[in-house]
């Protein structure tokens, strides 16, 4: 059985081989892969598991919450880091992800 670790790897690299065709496909089209992102955290639990990865910008890590299928592990949201509440500390009115610490971009709560 796949690891979530492994789910969050194989999906990086997928997006990043995407990334290599669209910008080769789109030449100065908004398309470029950068450097291979690092896998920081990684927790796994029952049912979930959530892998904290340095992000595509530096300073913005993002977090992939995966859910537990049969044949494995399924994406159920793609996470950025509060930078308002990592520069701050958390605080519940934090506008942006209501103390989480995350919060899911174009998604209002
Ligand atoms: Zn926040």
């Amino acid at each position: 059985m796949q690891t979530a670790r492994e789910f969050v790897e194989n999906y990086l690299r997928n997006e990043m081989r995407f990334l290599e065709a669209a910008a080769i496909a789109f030449p100065g089209g908004p398309f470029e892969a950068g450097p291979m992102q690092d896998i920081l955290d990684v927790s796994e639990f029952e049912r979930r598991a959530f892998v904290v990865v340095s992000g595509a910008v530096e300073g913005c890590r993002t977090r992939y919450a995966l859910r537990r299928r049969s044949y494995g592990w399924a994406l159920d949201d793609v996470q950025w880091q509060c930078s308002l509440c990592r520069r701050h500390g958390r605080r519940k009115k934090c506008q942006l992800c209501q103390g989480k610490g995350w919060f899911s971009p174009g998604v209002r709560e």
